[in-house]
């Protein structure tokens, strides 16, 4: 254990490479509990599909099923845990590429509305299986966003699942932007069950989630955020979000439109 204190007088130079090397041994321990977590968090998330589909399918091959809707239950279940793994695993392999800087970006000038228009046209579907309606609001003259259209547009889509996902049917859901200096603001705003004060710190978190049934029941790998996150980033914005337990969460992302954030990334890529 690397984090044993080393007793020495800190007001000479032994005294404060002591000091460094105890803060060294603590943060190499922290280091390796998440690490620990990490892992325990990603086998568990994996064994859960599995043994779902184990357990199903020997129950298929058991024979003991007369009914036809009951089988197809069945096979729904196996169908759906087996999509699960592979959201899973591909979202493992996207956070694990974000964290080591591995993704490639593709940056070029883009209008702040045609990406909403595209988010908003691409989770529509899900919006409609939950009567959830959802208000786009953009200003036609904002200046344009220098950015990875594809790679913003994958942050947004997760920010309006996530509001679908935590909100009650036929709610509603309110996409907005705002200019503030030379920052473009981007709001998503749900008024569903909003975000307990206690689990505010961790929703970035990987694995985190407030309530586990209701993120597994709408497909949700508590993953989205941490991956959100990361994008923002890497994009060169900020994301921020407030919460109100039981009345709804709005988020919000900043982006500049100045800075030409994505030429340096461009160069090191
Ligand atoms: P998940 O796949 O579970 O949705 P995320 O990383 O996207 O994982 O989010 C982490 C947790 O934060 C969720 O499980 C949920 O509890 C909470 N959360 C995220 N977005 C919202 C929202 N719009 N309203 C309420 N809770 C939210």
């Amino acid at each position: 254990n690397l984090s044993t204190n080393l007793i020495v007088p800190t007001n000479d130079e032994v005294g404060s490479l002591a000091t460094a090397i105890t803060d060294l041994g603590r943060e190499l321990d922290e280091y390796r509990t998440n690490r620990r977590e990490f892992f325990a968090n990603i086998s568990h998330e994996l064994r859960t599909p599995i043994s779902y589909i184990k357990g199903y399918s020997q129950v298929l091959t058991n024979g003991l099923i007369s009914n036809e809707a009951e089988k197809n239950q069945y096979l729904t279940i196996i169908n759906e845990e087996a999509d699960r793994l592979t959201t899973l695993i591909n979202d493992l392999f996207e956070l694990a590429k974000m964290e080591e800087g591995k993704i490639d970006l593709n940056y070029e000038w883009l209008d702040i509305g045609d990406i909403l228009n595209s988010s908003v046209k691409k989770v529509s579907l899900k919006a409609a299986e939950k009567k959830i309606e959802i208000r786009l609001n953009t200003v036609i003259d904002y200046p344009l966003l220098y950015t990875d259209g594809v790679r913003l547009e994958q942050v947004i889509i997760n920010l309006i699942e996530n509001a679908i996902r935590y909100s009650d049917d036929e709610s509603r859901i309110d996409i907005y932007t705002k200019m503030y200096n030379e920052n473009l603001e981007i709001f998503i705003q749900d008024f569903g069950m909003g975000i307990p004060e206690d689990d505010v710190p961790f929703i970035f978190e990987r694995f985190y989630r407030v309530e586990k049934s209701r993120s597994r029941a709408s497909g949700g790998t508590g993953l989205g955020l941490a991956i959100v996150k990361n994008l923002v980033q890497l994009l060169g914005g900020e994301i921020k979000f407030e919460s109100i337990q039981g009345k709804g969460t709005l988020f919000k992302l900043v982006f500049s439109t100045e800075q030409k954030v994505g030429e340096t990334n461009e160069k090191n890529n």
